[in-house]
């Protein structure tokens, strides 16, 4: 349970990230959401505050050092303090009319999924560090890392080396910041917006999701909040002895 910890999700308007915010929300959190986009970023608002939760919304791409200081700072102010940062905005990037490969990858591609999915990281990482070694509640760091970051993807360099640094990230960041607890997961294939778009844009959809689900033993795709309850257990007091780890989601 999360009785009364104040969290930060970041990325939260969608997805994985949505689900956790609201899953937060049943387990007790106070809920920072943040996005891009602020409709999604208000949606994901009333359904935490559906669970009778609080929670409050604040603009940030996490491209921007500003922007994060600013959540941070929100964080604080309103509720007190800060005592978990979920590090969940991502970005997949793929160009589905080309499929770049490794040799073919343009390098804005490159650089904007490694601006978001690994330097946003450790930025909100880098300004909620006081905050979080100031908590009294458990501080804990929960970031999004990937199968994709265990093995190679096809027409993935950018997303997968991201994703690999990411468990690094999670390492470094436990040392450097212990007793602050930092921990990462590894997702297969769950079904978001970013698995969905994959899916729409391929010619033979059906032979895509078969793909998806058949590397899975439980063949299906996961539910956002099957991962969701994974990173509240590890923004837990459950996980107290749990730092430093990163935990395969992938239905096997
Ligand atoms: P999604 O695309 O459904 O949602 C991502 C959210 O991040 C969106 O609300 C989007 O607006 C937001 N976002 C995008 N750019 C941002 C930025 N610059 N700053 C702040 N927010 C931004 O994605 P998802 O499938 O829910 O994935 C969430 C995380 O989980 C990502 O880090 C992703 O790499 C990881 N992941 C997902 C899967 C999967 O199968 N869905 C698998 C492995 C890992």
């Amino acid at each position: 349970m999360l009785e009364d910890k104040v969290c930060v999700v970041t990325g939260s308007g969608g997805g994985i990230g949505r689900a956790t915010a609201v899953e937060m929300g049943r387990q007790g959190a106070k809920v920072v959401v943040t996005d891009v986009n602020d409709e999604f970023g208000a949606e994901t608002v009333d359904l935490v505050r559906e669970t009778g939760a609080e929670a409050t919304y604040v603009r940030c791409d996490v491209r921007s050092e500003d922007e994060i200081r600013a959540l941070v700072d929100t964080a604080v102010t309103t509720f007190g303090g800060l005592d978990v940062l979920h590090n969940n905005a991502g970005v997949h990037e793929t160009d589905f009319a080309t499929y770049p490969t490794v040799d073919t990858l343009p390098l804005d591609v490159w650089t904007k999924v490694y601006e978001i999915n690994l330097r946003g990281v450790w930025l909100a990482t880098k300004h909620a560090a006081p905050h979080l070694r100031a908590s009294y509640r458990g501080p804990a760091i929960v970031n999004a890392a990937s199968i994709g970051g265990l093995v190679g993807y096809p027409m993935a360099a950018a997303y997968c080396s991201t994703k690999g640094a990411v468990l690094q990230l999670t390492r470094a960041t436990a040392i450097d910041l212990a007793p602050v607890r930092c921990n990462a997961y590894c997702p297969g294939s769950i079904d978001t917006p970013m698995v969905q778009k994959y899916v729409d844009a391929a010619d033979d959809k059906d032979a895509i999701m078969r793909a998806l689900t058949g590397s899975h033993l439980i063949p299906r795709l996961g539910q956002p909040v099957e991962v969701g309850r994974l990173v509240c257990f590890l923004a837990s007091d459950d996980a107290s002895f749990i730092t430093g780890s990163a935990f395969t989601i992938d239905g096997g």
